[in-house]
C-alpha cells in the first residue's frame, strides 16, 4: 500500500508506469507524477527520454522499481518524497522514448482471417505461411507520435473504376495493438533466443496503428503495407514495465513451430483492450489469445542476425478476438463498411470521419494479482 492519496486502485505501487512529463522522467502513482531525478541519484534518469535508463537492463530496472516502491510505500520517506509528487492534470506528456526502428506484426489469427476474407474473397483466408512464421514488416518510426497528437487524414492513391484517383482517404481506420519497447540492444549477427525476451524488452505501450484501407488495398501488392500505414502511429504516453505484469498462458500452437520459435515457457500478458469511438465503447479486444507471442516476435525479427536497438518498438498487430465485439479495427467491426455501427450520440459510422476521436485503454492482471491500468492512447482525426 502507498501513502499517496487515491493510490489504492489500478495505478497503485504495483503498476508504476514510466513517462515524460514537462520534459522530465516520472512514474505515475494514482493521479500524481513522481519526479524521478529528484529522488534517485541515477544519471540515466536526468534525460528527457527513457532510452538511457532502458539501456541499463533488467537488474537496474528491478533495483529502481524496488526503490520507488519503497519510497512510495514507507511512511518514513513521505516527508522527503511528497514534495516531488505533483498532480498529473495540466502536465504535458511527451513521447516517452526516442523510437528506434518500428516493426509491426500480424499476430491475431482472428484478425488475419477476417482481413483475408475481406481482401482476398473466395481464397483461403490464412496464407500457407501464417502458422509457421510471425508475419511482420518494417514501419516508419519517425511518425510514431504520443497519445493526444492530432492525426491528419492522409491523402493517396486509391483504386477506382476507370483507374486510380488521388485524394484524402475515405476509409480511414484504426488498429488497436500492443507495443513492446526494447531496452537492451542485441548485437548484429547474433540472434535473440525465444527465451531471452525479458532480458531485452523493457515495457509495454498501447498502440493505435492508424490505417488508410483504400490506400493500403491498392498499394500492398506485392511488397506489403506502405503509405496506408506510415502517416501516423500513436503510442501511449506511459510505458508499463514488464515487471508489473502477471504472465498468463498463451494459446497452444498447431502445427509445431520450428525450434527457434519453440518457447520453454510459453506465456503472454492478459491485456483486455477497450476501443472508444467518440465516447462509445465499440469493441473489447483480448490480447491473451494472440497466436504469436511477443517473445516469438523478437526471436523471429533477429533470427537472421538483424540487431535491435534501445528504443525499438515492435507491435503485435491488430488485436482481434473471435467475436464481432472483440475486433481491433473498424474494417472488421463494420465488415468493410457493409454493416455500420451506431454510436451513443445516435450517429452511425463505417470508417473515421473528420473530428472523430478514438481512444484505446486496457487493463491487465498484475504480477501481484491486482489489476493494472495501462495509459490510454487517444487521437483526434482532422481534415
Ligand atoms: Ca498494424
Amino acid at each position: 500500500m502507498s501513502w499517496v492519496p487515491g493510490a489504492d486502485g489500478p495505478w497503485g505501487v504495483h503498476n508504476l508506469p514510466y513517462g515524460v512529463a514537462d520534459g522530465r522522467i516520472v512514474v505515475r502513482i494514482g493521479d500524481y507524477a513522481l519526479d524521478l531525478q529528484s529522488v534517485l541519484a541515477l544519471e540515466a534518469l536526468r534525460a528527457p527520454v527513457l532510452n538511457d535508463f532502458m539501456a541499463l537492463g533488467p537488474s537496474a530496472w528491478a533495483a529502481v522499481r524496488e526503490r520507488i516502491v519503497e519510497l512510495l510505500s514507507s511512511e518514513e520517506h513521505r516527508a522527503e518524497v511528497e514534495q516531488h509528487l505533483s498532480p498529473l492534470a495540466g502536465k504535458t506528456m511527451s513521447l516517452p522514448f526516442t523510437v528506434g526502428d518500428y516493426v509491426d506484426f500480424y499476430s491475431s489469427e482472428d484478425h488475419a482471417t477476417n482481413v483475408g476474407k475481406l481482401f482476398r474473397p473466395g481464397q483461403p483466408p490464412l496464407l500457407p505461411n501464417w502458422k509457421h512464421i510471425p508475419i511482420g514488416y518494417h514501419g516508419r518510426s519517425g511518425t510514431v507520435v504520443v497519445s493526444g497528437t492530432e492525426v491528419r487524414r492522409p491523402s493517396g492513391q486509391r483504386s477506382a473504376d476507370g483507374g486510380p484517383v488521388f485524394g484524402p482517404s475515405v476509409r480511414l481506420d484504426i488498429e488497436a495493438e500492443v507495443g513492446f519497447v526494447v531496452g537492451v540492444p542485441s548485437v548484429m549477427g547474433e540472434t535473440v533466443g525465444v527465451d531471452s525476451f525479458a532480458e531485452h524488452v523493457f515495457g509495454v505501450v498501447l498502440v493505435n496503428d492508424w490505417s488508410a484501407r483504400d490506400i493500403q488495398a491498392w498499394e500492398y501488392v506485392p511488397l506489403g503495407p506502405f503509405l496506408g500505414k506510415s502517416f501516423a502511429t500513436s503510442v501511449s504516453a506511459w510505458v508499463t514495465p514488464l515487471a508489473a505484469f502477471a504472465r498468463v498462458a498463451a494459446p497452444a500452437q498447431d502445427p509445431v513451430v520450428l525450434p527457434y520459435l519453440a518457447e520453454r515457457e510459453r506465456y503472454t500478458f492478459g491485456l483486455d483492450l477497450e476501443v472508444d469511438w467518440n465516447g462509445s465503447v465499440v469493441a473489447r479486444p483480448p490480447f491473451a489469445g494472440m497466436y504469436w507471442t511477443p517473445a516469438q516476435q523478437l526471436a523471429h525479427m533477429t533470427v537472421n542476425g538483424a540487431s535491435v536497438r534501445t528504443g525499438d518498438l515492435f507491435a503485435s498487430g491488430t488485436v482481434s478476438g473471435p467475436e464481432r465485439g472483440q475486433v481491433g479495427s473498424f474494417l472488421e467491426l463494420t465488415w468493410s463498411g457493409a454493416e455500420p455501427v451506431k454510436l451513443a450520440d445516435g450517429s452511425t459510422r463505417t470508417f473515421i470521419e473528420d473530428g472523430d476521436t478514438v481512444t484505446l485503454t486496457a487493463t491487465a492482471p498484475g504480477a501481484n494479482g491486482q489489476a493494472l491500468a495501462l495509459g490510454e492512447v487517444t487521437g483526434r482525426v482532422v481534415a
